[in-house]
Formats: structure tokens, sequence, C-alpha cells
């Protein structure tokens, strides 16, 4: 993770680098960012660096509820009313804009912004 360090990157895109972290999907960076409390729009050289090494549990752990749910790669499959879905119990942010902040005690609500023409779900409350 200190390769991230001093990246004038938002925090998010640095997330997606396959660089930096193979793999991370769009939806998975959306997700650690808001266990790890970090606003998906800092940049990297902004955040301390005990707050990055602090991501790197996140990703395991996040990563690895997304294999025990369905897979390490994000498959689709189809709800019983038709509509494809994603296996979105796993997730706290992803696709819940307007919906409230899971995270106890924050009464926030989901916001969702556009980074380099990817969404990118977060608490503009808890996450800063
Ligand atoms: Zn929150």
């Amino acid at each position: 993770m200190t390769r991230l360090k001093g990246r004038d990157t938002p925090v998010k895109s640095a997330l997606l680098d396959q660089r930096v972290v193979a793999g991370l999907g769009n939806i998975y960076a959306s997700e650690v960012l808001h266990r790890a409390g970090i606003d998906p729009r800092r940049k990297v050289g902004r955040i301390a660096a005990s707050r990055l090494a602090g991501l790197v549990p996140m990703i395991r752990e996040v990563l690895s509820e997304a294999i025990a749910a369905g897979g390490s790669s994000l498959r689709d499959h189809r709800r019983p009313d038709g509509e494809l879905g994603y296996f979105q119990h796993v997730f706290r942010v992803y696709d819940r804009e307007g919906a409230p902040c899971l995270t106890p005690g924050c009464g926030g609500t989901i916001a969702r912004i556009t980074q380099a023409g990817r969404s990118s779900y977060f608490c503009p409350r808890c996450q800063r």
C-alpha cells in the first residue's frame, strides 16, 4: 500500500489502478473505503500513512466476503423477477444511494458520485 503514497489522485481511482491493487473492482473499492471511513474523493497524498495502512485489512475482508458470497468475479445472476442483480447483501454502500448509512450511530445518507466515469457510493458523514 506504500505505493499509493504521494499520489495526486483520488484514493478511489488509486484503488482501481491495477498496478496498485490487482483485481479490486469498482464495487468493492466503494465498499472498502466506506469501511475504512475514507472519502473516495480524498487525494492519496492527503491521507495519513496509518489510515492507508488500515486499508489493507479492509481490502482482504471485503474480498474474502465477496468470494464467500458468490465468487471472486462479480457474476450477475437472475432474480426471480427476471431483473439482473448482484449479490447485494454483501454491499453496505454500492447501489444504495439515498439509503441510510449502516455505520452504527452515523445517521448519514449514502450518496453517489461519478469518478473517472465510474459510480462511487459513499457516506458524506462518516467518510472523510
Ligand atoms: Zn455514515
